[in-house]
C-alpha cells in the first residue's frame, strides 16, 4: 500500500481537482491511501471567520458566506453536466453541520471551537474529490480519519494517542481495501479525542497526517505531490538559484524541516523513519519527473541550502543583580518557555546574558511580562533568522553584505545568522 498527500495548493479549484484525478487514474494497480488538506487557502479562511465570530463578533457571516460560494462553485463546474448530483446536498449538509456546531461551539474555549469549525476545510474538500472521483470512474472509499485518528485534547497542536490509534486502525482496515475498492480518500490536519472533540495537529499538518497513515499500515511508500519539483536547496520564491536536491537521508530531512524549511512538515519524517517508509517528493503539475527521494540511505550532501525565517524576535536575557546566567536561570527561562510553548529557533548563552530568537507569536507580550519577573529582557523584534547548511567562505557576503548580524552561530557544516 502506498500513501499519497496532496495539499491545498494541489486541490484550489476544479482544473486542479482533474489534475489530481489524472495522476490518480495512473495508479489503479495498487492499493493507496490518499491525503488530502482543505482547498486552496480555505483554511486561512475559516480561521479568520473563527475569530470574527468568537473575538470581533462582527461580520462573521459574509466571511462563511465567501467560502460556501468557493465550495459551490467548485462543484458546479465539476458537476455541470449533473445538476443533481448528490454531492450538492452533501456539501450542504456538511454546511448545515457547521451551522448547528456554532451555536454549541460558543461554550467552549476559544482553542475548542477553532478546532471543531476549522476542520471543517478538510471535510468538505475530502467529500467533494470522492464524489468527483467516483464520478469520473476512479472507484473510492471516503473514509472519516477520526474514527481511527486519536489523539489528547491538546486543542490546535494536538498530540496522537499512538497505541489506540493503531488498535482502532486495525479494527477498520479490512473494509477500507476490499476486492472491490482499491483508493481510499481521507483527511489530513484533523482527529478526534475519546470524548469525540474533533482535533487539529496544527498548521500544516496534513503531511503529518499521510506520515502517521504510513505508519499504521506500514505502507511501502509515502508520495507528498506539491507545487515544486522537490525538496529544493532553498525557496524559489525566496532564492531563484535554488536547485533540486534528488536525494535526502532522514537524517538531513529533519535537519532542514528542524530549522524551519517548509516543504514538509517537521513531524512528519519520525514515523515513516521508524519503519524505514521512503518519502517521495514530487510535482503534481510535472508528475512524470523524479523529485526527491528521502530514505535511510546516508547520501554526501555538499550542496549549499539556505532556510529563511522572516518575522523573528530576538530576546536578550539578563539577571537583575549582575549576576551570571547559569543552569538555575537557565532552567527558569526554559520553563517559562516551556508553559507558553514558545519554539526556540536559535539560543546562545554568555556570562552575563542569554539570547533566544523565536517566531513572532501572539503570546509576545506575556512571555516578556513572565520573563521579566526576574530578569532584564531587552528584544528585537522583526529580525530575520537565515540557516545557512553546507555553507561556504561566500555565503555571510551573500546573504547579508548590508545588514546587521546581531547573532552569527556556526557548526562544522550549519551557519545561522539573526539579522536586522
Ligand atoms: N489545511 C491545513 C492548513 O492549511 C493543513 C494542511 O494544509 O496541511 O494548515
Ligand atoms: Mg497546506
Amino acid at each position: 500500500m502506498k500513501v499519497f498527500k496532496f495539499g491545498g495548493a494541489s486541490v484550489k479549484d476544479a482544473d486542479s481537482i482533474k489534475n489530481v484525478a489524472g495522476i490518480l487514474s495512473s495508479y489503479q494497480q495498487e492499493n493507496i491511501f490518499v491525503v488530502i488538506s482543505a482547498m486552496g487557502k480555505t483554511t486561512n479562511a475559516l480561521e479568520e471567520f473563527t475569530r470574527e465570530l468568537l473575538v470581533n463578533s462582527n461580520n462573521a457571516h459574509t466571511h462563511l458566506d465567501k467560502i460556501k460560494e468557493f465550495h459551490f462553485s467548485i462543484i458546479r463546474e465539476l458537476f455541470q453536466d449533473q445538476p443533481n448530483h448528490p454531492v450538492f446536498d452533501d456539501i450542504h449538509n456538511t454546511f448545515v453541520e457547521l451551522d448547528w456546531m456554532l451555536d454549541d461551539s460558543l461554550g467552549l474555549s476559544f482553542d475548542n471551537a477553532y478546532d471543531q469549525i476549522v476542520s471543517m476545510g478538510e471535510l468538505l474538500s475530502t467529500k467533494i474529490i470522492s464524489h468527483y472521483l467516483n464520478k469520473v470512474g476512479i472507484t473510492n472509499k471516503w473514509i472519516d480519519v477520526r474514527d481511527f485518528l486519536r489523539t489528547d485534547n491538546n486543542y490546535r497542536e494536538a498530540n496522537i494517542e499512538w497505541d489506540v490509534t493503531q488498535q482502532l486502525y486495525d479494527e477498520l482496515k479490512d473494509n477500507f481495501f476490499t476486492t472491490t475498492n482499491r483508493l481510499c480518500i481521507t483527511q489530513g490536519f484533523i482527529g478526534c479525542t475519546s470524548e469525540n472533540f474533533t482535533t487539529t495537529l496544527g498548521r500544516e499538518g496534513s503531511d503529518y497526517t499521510a506520515s502517521i497513515i504510513a505508519f499504521l499500515n506500514q505502507a511501502t511508500e509515502l508520495i507528498i505531490w506539491k507545487d515544486v519539483p522537490g525538496v529544493m536547496s532553498g525557496d524559489p520564491k525566496k532564492f531563484p538559484e535554488a536547485v533540486l536536491i534528488p536525494h535526502l537521508s532522514y537524517h538531513d530531512a529533519v535537519e532542514l524541516t528542524y530549522y524551519g524549511a517548509t516543504i514538509i512538515h517537521p513531524k512528519t519524517i519520525k514515523p515513516i523513519q521508524n519503519k524505514n517508509i521512503p518519502l517521495l517528493v514530487k510535482s503534481f503539475v510535472n508528475p512524470h519527473t523524479t523529485g526527491t527521494i528521502i530514505n535511510n540511505q546516508t547520501v554526501s550532501n555538499s550542496q549549499e541550502c539556505f532556510i529563511h525565517k522572516p518575522n523573528q524576535i530576538l530576546l536578550s536575557i539578563s539577571g537583575k543583580d549582575f549576576s551570571f546566567i547559569v543552569e538555575e536561570n537557565i532552567s527558569k527561562i526554559f520553563a517559562i518557555l516551556a508553559q507558553l510553548r514558545v519554539k526556540v529557533n536559535l539560543m546562545q548563552n554568555s556570562a552575563l546574558s542569554f539570547s533566544v530568537c523565536v517566531d513572532n507569536f501572539s503570546k509576545k507580550t506575556e512571555l516578556i511580562k513572565k520573563l521579566s519577573t526576574d530578569f532584564f529582557v531587552k528584544y528585537n523584534e522583526a529580525v530575520e533568522l537565515y540557516t545557512v547548511r553546507n555553507y561556504n567562505n561566500e555565503t555571510l557576503k551573500r546573504i547579508a553584505p548590508d545588514k546587521e548580524i546581531l547573532v552569527e552561530q556556526r557548526s562544522r557544516n550549519t551557519l545561522q545568522l539573526v539579522i536586522k
